[in-house]
């Protein structure tokens, strides 16, 4: 055994060391489970069963003629693909000549829109999403003339649960170490990072229905005293998904007061306190996600190929020409941020270029 074999084995034992210790950590904010929900109630530890019902009861739009689904209208769905609404069969009629054309594309749009309303429904994870848009768009203090919707993308990535599967998907271990699994990863939901959304992907009409939600007493979730009104664009891969957004006073007043929160290193017991930025808002939304072993949140899925190379991709130098550079120079600066990648990048073997 040569020198260099050696202290790759030695390398490779530490660098599991430290992965098991990464993925232990927790990230825990005081006011996580007492902030007011929408209703005005005090927010519980949520069960799965919630995140269910809620997810059921999320307002659907037309895509032919934008309206919202109401209980006294419940609107059609496309059979194959599941993820195109309708109010009636006119509008169904109307969009299949160009719908038919990507429906297979829709197959995909599914799985997103299960994850992101899924994500969406969690009173924890959402509150968090919405501090970092706030901060992200300035929302505390909104000038006067800036009274309109606010759109942002929140761009998503299915990444493995089991750390050292990242590792063999970025190409850091050798073959020996890459053979130990084959097949399938599980996978979990993680926020990549946000931005102000690019108009291509949200429709000006769109925006301008969910504006007019402000007040509005027929979407449950719209009511009490709302503040600012938008929409979340989730990406996922080639396909979006969005959903109108309202940001509650409590909300505001939280991000506001903006306490730090704690992370914890499980197996050391260390703790650090961080500042509520966009960065940690959006770390601690991907901690917990990770932290749910038994899925209790529904935000694991498997991962896919496409997955694979997104993560792959972003593992390298970021071409500025690319047409998805922002969302892998997004990726790569998460990967910065966050802990567990720090120290998995810290630690690798072949040093990320
Ligand atoms: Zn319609
Ligand atoms: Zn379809």
């Amino acid at each position: 055994m040569s020198n260099s074999d050696s202290w790759r084995d030695w390398q490779l034992a530490n660098l599991k060391k430290q992965l098991e210790i990464a993925s232990t950590v927790r990230m825990t904010h005081p006011d996580a489970y007492d902030a007011p929900c929408p209703s005005g109630m005090p927010m519980d530890p949520q069960s799965t069963q919630d995140i269910k019902k809620k997810r059921k009861q999320l307002a659907k739009s037309c895509v032919g003629c934008k309206q919202l689904e109401t209980k006294d209208r419940v609107f059609k769905v496309c059979s194959k693909c599941q993820a195109r609404f309708y109010c009636s069969k006119e509008c169904q009629r109307n969009d299949w000549p160009e719908h038919k054309l990507t429906c297979s594309k829709f197959q995909r749009q599914k799985r997103l829109q299960k994850l992101a309303t899924t994500l969406f429904v969690n009173f924890d994870l959402s509150a968090f999403l919405s501090f970092a848009v706030i901060y992200k768009l300035g929302l505390l203090n909104p000038p006067k003339r800036d009274r309109e919707p606010f759109s942002i993308l929140v761009h998503l990535a299915v990444e493995p649960v089991d750390i050292l599967d990242f590792a063999r998907i970025r190409g850091d271990l050798g073959p020996d170490e890459a053979a130990i699994t084959g097949g399938r990863k599980q996978g979990m939901i993680q926020v990549t990072g946000i931005l102000p959304c690019p108009e291509h992907l949200l429709p000006h009409e769109t925006l301008a229905e969910f504006g007019r939600l402000k007040g509005s007493k027929s979407v449950e979730y719209a009511s009490g005293n709302s503040g600012p009104v938008g929409a979340l664009v989730f990406m996922l891969g080639d396909v979006t998904f969005e959903l109108p957004s309202v940001i509650v006073a409590g909300i505001l007043e939280m991000a506001r007061e903006a306490d730090p929160f704690t992370q914890i290193i499980g197996d050391t017991g260390r703790t650090r306190t961080l500042p509520i930025t966009v960065e940690t808002c959006i770390e601690y939304i991907n901690t917990k996600i990770r932290a749910d072993k038994d899925n209790r949140f529904l935000l694991r899925t498997e991962v896919t190929a496409v997955d694979e190379e997104f993560i792959r991709k972003a593992a390298k130098d970021v071409d500025p020409l690319a047409e998805d550079s922002i969302f892998l120079a997004l990726a790569k600066q998460r990967m910065r941020n966050e802990y567990i990648y720090k120290i998995l990048l810290g630690l690798t073997l072949v040093p990320i270029r």
